[in-house]
């Protein structure tokens, strides 16, 4: 049993997809949301033929962990109303020690206020920016600036992802030494995309889907790694047989992002779960180990 998402973002079609695979033979190169499926699909027979984890195989590429999973986190979208989003921030707060705060509002006070009122509501807690590529090239770096005022653990994408990496460069060059960590999201799809970027930026978020299976994040981690870079495991908006398929590689990140089956209405499956310190919870069954419910 396996899953994988379709997300807006690569415009896959998901009637085309499972056309293609219900084909005989297939295509060498399949669409990137059909070879993640497949590739899960494989690991997971194995997982259950050899009654192992799929973190088994992630241990046998990259190593022994070198740390606990990090704690679990969870998400804000771009707040509409401050009062009520101070209100969840406090209440979400209360479990989660890692809360995530959507930015690139198109309105860069509310963004500002955005980080004030989560970070008034939430003191103790560690805040990952993700502005999604919301601001110019003239914004991010006075915008970074200010935001380190609030302690942030670190700023994601701060910048679009059609700039190269002549524009991380700049915006690297304009900020200061102790600026907080940068992590690319968008701008980094596979291993492939590290090496130009690992010199200006300071991690990395690391997504199934983005890497096409998990033998490439798993790639992805190791490239990472090898640049010293920090490692932010991301999901999509997919169901718990998603997120806990990318929960076995959580062991070699620093940071994860995996509540997209909170956003899922209609969950089939049981999988990671959250403990009430917000702690990752891994299923104990072989394979992916999320079951149907
Ligand atoms: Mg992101």
């Amino acid at each position: 049993m396996a899953e994988a998402p379709f997300v807006p973002y690569y415009g896959e079609d998901p009637e085309q997809t499972l056309a293609i695979l219900q084909r005989s033979i297939l295509p060498p190169v399949l669409p990137r949301t059909a070879s993640l499926a497949l590739n899960l699909l494989r690991h997971d027979i194995i997982g259950h033929a050899t009654q192992q984890p799929l973190s088994a195989f992630a241990r046998s590429a990259l190593g022994e962990p070198v740390r606990q999973p990090p704690p679990g986190c969870r998400s804000f979208s771009i707040p509409t109303d401050l009062t009520v989003f101070a209100e969840k921030v406090s209440a979400v707060a209360e479990q989660f020690r890692v809360l995530k705060l959507k930015l690139g509002s198109g309105d860069l006070g509310l963004d500002l206020a955005t980080v004030s009122v989560a970070r008034m509501a939430a003191p103790d807690a560690y805040l990952l920016i993700d502005v999604n590529g919301g601001w110019d090239l003239l914004e991010a770096a006075p915008m970074i600036e200010k935001i380190a005022h609030y302690g942030p653990a670190l700023i994601e994408q701060p910048i679009h992802h059609r700039h190269g990496p002549e524009a991380w460069e700049e915006l690297r060059s304009n900020l200061p030494g102790d600026a907080p960590p940068i992590f690319a999201d968008e701008s980094i799809q596979s291993a492939a995309d590290i090496p130009a970027l690992a010199d200006f930026i300071d991690g990395v978020n690391i997504k199934l889907l983005k890497c096409g299976s998990f033998d490439a994040a798993v790639a992805a981690i190791a490239a990472a790694r090898q640049h010293s870079l920090q490692i932010l495991l991301g999901c999509m908006i997919e169901s718990s047989l998603g997120t806990t398929a990318a929960a076995h590689l959580a062991p070699w990140a620093d940071w994860i992002d995996l509540d997209g089956h909170f956003y899922v209405a209609n969950d089939d499956f049981t999988g990671i779960q959250y403990d009430a310190r917000g702690e990752l919870v891994m299923p104990d069954h072989p394979g992916i180990g999320a079951t149907a419910k």
